[in-house]
């Protein structure tokens, strides 16, 4: 063990998960590369934890972040005017789709999703949500109980009454094997039973990842989502998209998850990757819902100076170079490129994913068994081979890749061969 990890470990509590037996630091990063503290140079296959969206120390963030800095404004978010605030929702709304929208500003995915759950709650008078299976939405009081997992859960208890609808999760359930269509329809009638049985009056929102991240990367079949709103706007029900990862053109084919499926949803939280590693969450929203809550949405330091600096600079990035298109490059020259691999790879039983996210999941080949195992392994290899990877899903099984979405062609090709090799 080295120095550092025992250090940690003395002092750090033994649930702060690191993905590897021997944890490397990273001291350095460059590109879509960092570099740990021998010097190795690994290819940054999950940059950071979708954080790093355009890669590391790109002038443009530096030195936007340097010039807030030269202000020597670094304070609050409220109580002022910040014109890096306004700008940055005046981009975020236009971007969402959805009507007269408004921005709020939080620190991080957790509270962005506690704020919209705040809000659906309060608007709709009623403690009674919808998530889906399988889902994963940060772990405060609020984003807790809309998380599935008992796993993920820490067995807290919820302030919020949930009940957990089949999406992404066909899998792993009686509806393995089914069409979309007969799996959508059967989904719908799942929805009206709970809504006929099992709730105690209006419901709030449904809340949903569109591609669930740390569930493994699962996608509910085209057309569900749609099906579910229709449902959803019979009794007035809000849908927010958690697009704290498939946001900013991360899948391709749209510039948020929930656009894939052509739903407007009524709210949409975002984090991860908008400060490229500063921290920046928020929720975008329906200007009638977001004006409807008083003193609850503030936050000291939910779209400070410096992240407002950041995140302008970096959606200014992806949205000059269409990132978008790149992601959808790249992303299929590595899925294609992964299902002509597990095609004579008996240890691979799915391979999916869209853009630039994507997931292998692995199993025992002589059981078909999901194999946590030689998931540990894969990473282990791919870490000396120098790409950093990530893992999920509900049996650790499934491994997750979502590369800075400045990957060039030449990155995406270099990846792709350690990811088969290793394999
Ligand atoms: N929502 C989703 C879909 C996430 O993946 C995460 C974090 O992984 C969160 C919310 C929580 O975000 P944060 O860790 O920034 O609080």
């Amino acid at each position: 063990m080295s120095d550092l990890l025992a250090r940690h470990r003395a002092v750090m509590p033994n649930w702060v998960a690191l993905y590897y037996n021997e944890p490397i630091e990273i001291v350095g990063g460059k590109g879509n590369r960092v570099v740990d503290e021998s010097g190795k140079s690994y290819l940054d296959f999950f940059a950071g934890i979708l954080t790093n969206m355009i890669g590391y120390d790109v002038p443009e963030v530096r030195e936007a972040v340097e010039r807030q800095l030269a202000t020597g404004v670094v304070h609050t978010s409220t109580v002022y005017l910040l014109r890096g605030q306004v700008e940055l929702a005046e981009k975020i709304a236009r971007l969402s789709g959805i009507k007269d929208a408004k921005v709020f500003f939080t620190n991080s995915g957790t509270e962005a999703n506690e704020t919209a759950l705040l809000m659906a709650t309060y608007a709709r008078k009623s403690d009674q949500v919808l998530a889906m299976r399988q889902s994963y939405h940060g772990r405060s009081f609020g984003a807790i109980s809309v998380t599935s997992n008992r796993a993920w859960k820490n067995n807290s208890l919820s302030p919020l009454n949930v009940h957990f609808l089949h999406g992404a999760d066909r899998h792993l359930t009686q509806f393995r094997g089914m069409s979309d269509a007969d799996y959508i329809a059967a989904c719908v009638d799942d929805l009206r039973h709970v809504l006929a049985t099992s709730v105690a009056s209006d419901v709030a929102a449904l809340i949903a990842e569109p591609i669930q991240g740390v569930g493994g990367f699962t996608m509910a079949p085209d057309g569900l989502f749609a099906a579910y709103k229709e449902v959803l706007d019979e009794q007035g029900i809000l849908l927010i998209s958690d697009e704290v990862q498939t946001g900013w053109g991360r899948t391709g084919s749209a510039f948020f998850g929930i656009q894939n499926h052509g739903v407007t949803p009524d709210m949409m939280t975002f984090a991860k990757g908008l400060g490229n590693g500063f921290a920046v969450g928020g929720v975008v929203a329906r200007g009638d819902l977001m004006d409807n809550l008083h003193a609850v949405g503030l936050a000291t330091f939910g779209g400070n100076p410096i992240s407002m600096a950041a995140a302008n600079a970096t959606l200014d990035y992806v949205l000059d170079h269409d990132l978008q298109a790149n992601a959808a490059r790249t992303g299929t020259l590595i899925i294609d490129g992964l299902h002509e691999a597990a095609a004579r790879l008996p240890i691979v039983g799915d391979v999916r994913g869209k853009g630039l996210m994507f997931a292998v999941e692995l199993v025992d080949p002589a059981t078909g068994a999901p194999s946590p195992a030689l998931a540990a392994r894969f990473m282990e290899e791919t870490k000396k081979a120098g790409l950093l990877a990530g893992k999920g899903g509900l049996h650790g099984n499934v491994l997750r890749m979502a590369p800075p979405l400045t990957l060039t062609t030449d990155e995406a090709a270099e990846g792709l061969g350690i990811i088969v090799n290793a394999l």
